[in-house]
């Protein structure tokens, strides 16, 4: 039993050789900006502003690692997509992420966050990529599914899936942080990734 409780933050890494490579499983968070990571991962721990929700564009060259129970790292990639980055910036995010994804064994299971609402961004699709490259495990999070009417839900979700060019052996969560749909299904996919229930 992994107790969520014992979230602890370990660092931020701002490159390579921060990251931490002691074996233990990595549950890594990408998203665009303001897609909801922070609040997902709050959801998820049933925190709140333990991932930093509202976060400053500006922290764009950080990955910030937490450790949760002894058990597992949970992996808050910067976000991306913010139209005020400069480019010197993006470049030092593309570098980052990059040299994330290059080592295949860091990731144990990736979940890519997407917004409910709009089709993904040409960037969200440079991430499913990423994610597909590397051979691991994915799923995609559609959050904010409580801004969505019940006729729109199916077809946005289709959309999602046709976009990001993903077929039926990656779970597409339905997901909201602001009221916990999609909480159980997740922690699901984490415990069957982990080998070990979540609590
Ligand atoms: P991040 O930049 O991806 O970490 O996004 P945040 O977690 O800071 O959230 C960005 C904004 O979206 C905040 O105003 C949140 O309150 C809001 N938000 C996040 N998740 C949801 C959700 O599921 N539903 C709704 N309605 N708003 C959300």
């Amino acid at each position: 039993m992994i107790n969520l409780q014992k979230a602890e933050f370990l660092r931020s890494a701002a490159k390579k050789e921060d990251f931490p490579r002691d074996g233990l499983p990595q549950v890594v968070f990408s998203g665009r900006s303001n897609v909801g990571k922070s609040s997902v991962i709050n959801r998820l721990l049933n925190r709140k502003n333990f991932a930093r929700v509202g976060n400053s564009p500006g922290k764009t060259t950080h990955i910030n690692y937490f450790r949760i129970d002894g058990k597992f790292y949970l992996v808050d990639l910067p976000g991306y997509g913010y139209a005020k980055v400069s480019q010197a910036e993006k470049a030092r995010w593309g570098r980052l992420i990059q040299s994330w994804f290059d080592d295949p064994t860091l990731m144990s299971l990736g979940c890519m966050l997407v917004d409910a609402r709009h089709k993904p961004t040409a960037d969200d699709c440079t991430m499913g990529e990423w994610f597909k490259a590397t051979g691991r495990p994915f799923v995609v999070v559609a959050n904010k599914l409580d801004k969505l009417k019940k006729s729109e839900i199916e077809p946005n979700l289709q959309r999602i899936r046709e976009t990001l060019e993903i077929d039926d052996s990656v779970k597409l969560i339905p997901f909201s942080a602001e009221k916990g749909t999609g909480r159980p299904e997740l922690l699901g996919e984490l415990a069957a990734h982990l080998g070990e229930e979540l609590r």
